[in-house]
């Protein structure tokens, strides 16, 4: 398959649409090409993105909802959270796609290819991709690959799954300026489990039972723990199910190589999604505004955050508190937010604290198992 070009995009999903229209969007393709490979057109609601933010970002205009103020709950506390400047915003899927779409499609040097991609070894040990099963022409190419084909292995890893209902009910029941990020109060026989609730309108809401564990749950168990959650801390009985959202996040220590076999990793499959929350909206906006200034200024490409970095040893003990069940979730978030500030939680988790207030946080929790649990993944 012979299409030379500059660039290429493997996967257009949420790392490969952000990385591209932020190319079309620079002016770097004004004249050097780019193609983009996914197995079909992005299109539809397949998923949510939520994340805080101080100020605008990127997909400003895709924000399909924003709470000023959130809420966290949890066994005998409840606090509603110092945002500062931050907002917590949803972007739905179909609206980003199409933004970035709309972007795209205006660039006459940005072309489109549909196929499974896979990746082989040639005989010379270069890595070849193919397009069903037809060899993809890299010669010349700077390519970026967001196609995670393995997850990788390492022994401090967990699965952040979720399931959630957009609900519709008669009367007013919600504040639509006003969302949960976590509550803590449901059962963590399986582990860590929180729901949050991120109210649309007065009478709509997501509500989204999530959990931090190994192992997935059956279908059912996701919905009877919804069906009791609206009922017994929403008190809410009658109302219809509009809509509804299963995930599986990759929560891992593992260590991902952002230039490897010929290219550059993005995204989830370039270890942009945090190991210790799942969060990866906003660390792939900066990894993939990170590259286009570099392309832009004809520099190195640069990991984001840089291998080694002090967040990434944060991530693992964490981790392995989590997944040794040393300390659960529940206590460790809700001394977090008991002791500290939101927006420098917030601040933390997004990796932009200095030294001095990772400390500060640190030393908020609870010290005797973070310490031991730190000796164990050094
Ligand atoms: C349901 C759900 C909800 C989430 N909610 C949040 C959230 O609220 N906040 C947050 O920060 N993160 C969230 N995440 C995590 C993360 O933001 C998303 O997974 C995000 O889409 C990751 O972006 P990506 O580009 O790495 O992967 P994707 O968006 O999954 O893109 C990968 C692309 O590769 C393509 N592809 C895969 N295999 C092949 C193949 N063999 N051939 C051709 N194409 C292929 C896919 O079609 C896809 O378009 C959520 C994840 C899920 C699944």
């Amino acid at each position: 398959m012979s299409q030379r070009t500059d660039y290429i995009i493997l996967g257009s999903g949420l790392a490969g649409l952000s990385l591209a229209a932020r190319m079309v969007k620079s002016g770097l393709l004004e004249h050097q090409t780019l193609l983009i490979v996914d197995k079909a057109p992005k299109q539809g609601n397949d998923r949510t993105w939520c994340f805080w933010e101080y100020g605008k970002g990127f997909f400003e205009n895709c924000v399909y909802h924003q709470w000023p103020s959130l809420q966290f709950y949890s066994e005998g506390f409840e606090k509603d959270l110092d945002m500062y400047d931050y907002s917590y915003k949803m972007i739905r899927s179909g609206a980003l796609y199409e933004y970035c779409y709309s972007i795209l499609q205006g660039c006459k040097n940005v072309s489109f290819l549909y196929g499974e991609v896979s990746f082989h070894q040639s005989s010379r040990g270069n890595t070849e991709v193919r397009v069903n099963d037809e060899l993809l022409d890299l010669d010349g190419a700077l390519v970026f690959n967001s196609i995670l084909t393995k997850e990788p292995e390492h022994r401090l890893s967990l699965k952040q799954h979720f399931k959630g209902w957009i609900i519709e009910t008669t009367s007013p029941s919600f504040n639509p300026n006003k969302a949960t990020l976590m509550d803590f109060r449901v059962d963590q026989t399986e582990g860590s489990t929180f729901v949050y609730v991120l109210p649309l309108t007065e009478t709509t809401a997501l509500v989204e039972y999530t959990l931090f564990t190994a192992n997935l749950l059956h279908d059912h168990q996701y919905d009877a723990a919804l069906r009791n959650y609206i009922q017994q801390y929403l008190g809410i009985t009658l109302y219809e199910v509009k809509e509804t959202e299963f995930g599986v996040i990759p929560m891992t220590a593992a260590e991902f190589e952002f230039y490897k076999n010929g290219m550059y990793h993005i995204g989830t499959a370039g270890g942009q999604t945090k190991g210790s929350s799942g969060y990866t909206f906003q660390f792939v906006q900066k990894q993939t505004k990170s590259i286009v200034n570099s392309l832009l200024h004809r520099q190195k490409l640069q990991q984001v955050p840089a291998a080694g970095s002090r967040f990434h040893f944060y991530d693992r003990v964490l981790l392995e508190l989590l997944v040794n069940r040393t300390l659960e979730g529940r206590e460790i978030f809700t001394r977090l937010f008991q002791q500290n500030k939101a927006h420098r939680v917030f601040k933390f988790l997004d990796n932009e604290t200095d030294l001095l207030e990772d400390l500060g946080i640190i030393s908020s929790l609870q010290i005797v198992p973070f310490a031991k649990a730190a000796m164990r993944v050094m």
